[in-house]
This record gives C-alpha cells, sequence and structure tokens, in this order.
C-alpha cells in the first residue's frame, strides 16, 4: 500500500475544517456566559486540531518531495524510448527518437522522475522512471508494475 501526498493533504483539509467547525460553534457562546467559560477545552481543541492540520500538510509536502526524487537508477534513458541511447562526440541521442542529450547520460545516474514502482519475484521493491521501466518490463519477467500517479488516483 502506497501513501499519497493527496491522501496526507486529503486529511489535512479534514481536520482544517473541523478546526474552522469548532471554533464557529464556540464563538456563538455568549461572552461571559456560563458557557463561554466551559468551552476552553474546546479552544483548545480546536487549537490542537489547527497544529496536526499543519502538520499532516508539512508531511504530505516531504512525501511529494521523497517520491519527487529521481529515478537514480545509475545510466540514462530516454524517457520516451528506454534503452536507447548511444553516446558519441559528447552528446547522447535517442535511437529511436533522435532526440539528443549535451554529456555521456549512459555514464551518469537518470535525472527522471520516479513514476513506477516495480517488484520482482523476489519481492524487491525499486523506484524507477518510465525510461527504465520499459527495459525492466523486457528484462525482468514475472515482475509486477505499479505507476505511482495511479495509486494516488485510486483514493
Ligand atoms: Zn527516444
Ligand atoms: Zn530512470
Amino acid at each position: 500500500m502506497t501513501v499519497t501526498p493527496a491522501q496526507l493533504r486529503a486529511l489535512a483539509s479534514r481536520a482544517e475544517a473541523l478546526t474552522a467547525e469548532v471554533r464557529a460553534l464556540c464563538g456563538t457562546a455568549l461572552n461571559g456566559s456560563p458557557e463561554r467559560e466551559h468551552l476552553a477545552g474546546a479552544w483548545q481543541a480546536a487549537d490542537w486540531l489547527a497544529r496536526g492540520a499543519e502538520d499532516l500538510q508539512q508531511a504530505a509536502a516531504d512525501l511529494a518531495r521523497l517520491q519527487d526524487q529521481p529515478c537514480g537508477l545509475p545510466w540514462g534513458v530516454c524517457p520516451e524510448h528506454g534503452n536507447t541511447l548511444s553516446a558519441s562526440g559528447g552528446v547522447s541521442t535517442c535511437r529511436v527518437c533522435r532526440r539528443a542529450w549535451t554529456g555521456d547520460l549512459l555514464g551518469q545516474p537518470c535525472r527522471e522522475p520516479v513514476m513506477w514502482k516495480v517488484i520482482d519475484r523476489a519481492g524487491t521493491e525499486t523506484r524507477m522512471c518510465d525510461g527504465h521501466v520499459l527495459g525492466a518490463r523486457a528484462a525482468a519477467a514475472g515482475a509486477t508494475f505499479i505507476r505511482l500517479d495511479q495509486a494516488g488516483a485510486q483514493m
């Protein structure tokens, strides 16, 4: 099960809504009325809820940063075609689409965003970009491929 930033943000906005509801309700008690005095705990609860909402937003942001990390597999790929690069003269070119990149991408860690979680038959989990998943699909029989943005869309 993958936790997504969207799920955390949804919980945060529920906590924000609850905060607003508690404050609105407590605000209806008249100043100086006996009720007002006995609502101190509820005001405090509203503050805690507000804190909780902030922490959830923070956690969502942290998670988004983690999931935005680059693929990082030790060689570069064409984001659309996978292991189709050839490097010569300081330029890497995709053999399929002829797109070219400066530098020897084949010798550098992949900078494409992580889009997939791949679980091989032994249960080892690897996160990789669109381009790398093309090569992995061809090579890894019996592996499970989970697209990360779809996991987020399921909620
Ligand atoms: Zn290409
Ligand atoms: Zn990659």
